[in-house]
């Protein structure tokens, strides 16, 4: 049976326009295409894990908006339970992209209803306690990521934080993530040292994933394994939404009850297979687009 994978975390409309060149601060710049994606990375995750073979489902809010209306089918579509979406009055949470030629970009995030997600009810920690693995990531109100992975383990589902955006973590939190994933940058955030540090990362969580890019990724447990994972070898065309999709692989791979160096080996055949295709959310692989690199 497919691991119910609950995703608690962020939903954008992603507007993306794209130009010759980036405006400057003042400036009017026309451009030449535009077009409008899901986004955030909770949407994102939870897109990922239900094309990754996951029975997914995502907690979050969106707003009253006809972006909220577009989001809640996006999601649908992509086969995303969204039965416990939230919808607050106001705006949906929006990020607003421009890109130019060389693919340089510049976002500004308005994360409307996607601050409004508080104080978590009931029926959400049900969803929470029915899920095989909790997948969260920190575009929401912290207080509420904090809150799932507690009630995530009190009712035995294991917890994923991937810390990203990268910020300093309350004990609180940590004391409820079995597993962090982050990318190197984010490892040095959250650890303020001068480059990864894996032991550091260890003293806070029992388990860590440090994506490393082109290289793979590198698993690491609290007195047990450390190893690095090779990546898989993919001319990469687009890395946007890679570790998105290798988080979700991630996640589906350990609510199927497999090894965790098993499962990071398939996550890092998820990110490969995410490269080499252009494009953020319509790039996430299938199952069985992954398991034609892993095999
Ligand atoms: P993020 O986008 O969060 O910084 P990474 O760039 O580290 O994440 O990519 C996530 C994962 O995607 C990596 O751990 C790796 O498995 C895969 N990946 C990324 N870039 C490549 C690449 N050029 N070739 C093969 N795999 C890649």
């Amino acid at each position: 049976m497919a691991p119910r994978i609950v995703v608690a975390g962020s939903a954008n409309m992603d507007l993306v326009g794209v130009a010759e060149r980036l405006p400057l601060p003042g400036e009017t710049v026309l451009g030449d295409d535009f077009l409008m994606m899901a986004g955030g990375k909770g949407a994102n995750q939870a897109i990922a894990a239900a094309r990754a073979g996951g029975d997914a489902v995502f907690l979050g809010a969106i707003g009253s908006d006809s972006f909220g209306v577009t989001l809640n089918a996006r999601l649908a579509a992509a086969g995303v339970d969204t039965a416990h979406v939230r919808t607050t009055y106001g705006a949906s949470g929006v990020a607003v992209i421009m890109v130019d030629r060389a693919a340089e970009n510049s976002i500004l995030v308005a994360p409307g209803a996607n601050s409004t997600f508080r104080d978590l009810t009931e029926a959400e920690e049900g969803v929470i306690a029915s899920g095989d693995v909790l997948l969260c990531q920190l575009e929401i109100p912290i207080e509420t990521v904090t809150a799932a992975c507690r009630a995530a383990r009190a009712a035995g589902t294991r917890t994923i934080l991937n810390a990203a955006p990268a910020r300093e973590l309350p004990a609180d939190l940590l004391a409820n993530v079995d597993l962090l994933v982050v990318n190197e940058v984010e490892a040095q955030t959250i650890t303020g040292s001068a480059a990864p540090d894996m032991a550091a990362l260890l003293a806070l969580v029992p388990r860590v994933v440090m994506t490393l890019g082109g290289a793979g990724s590198r698993y690491a447990e609290r007195d047990g394994r450390d190893e690095q994972v090779p990546a898989f070898p993919v001319e990469a065309t687009d890395t946007t939404a890679a570790g998105d999709a290798f988080t979700a692989a991630l996640a589906v791979a350990w609510g199927e009850g497999r090894d965790l160096m098993e499962a990071v080996r398939w996550a890092n055949a998820a990110g490969a297979a995410c490269v080499r295709k252009l494009g953020a959310s319509s790039s996430v692989p299938t199952r069985a687009e992954i398991d034609e690199l892993y095999n």
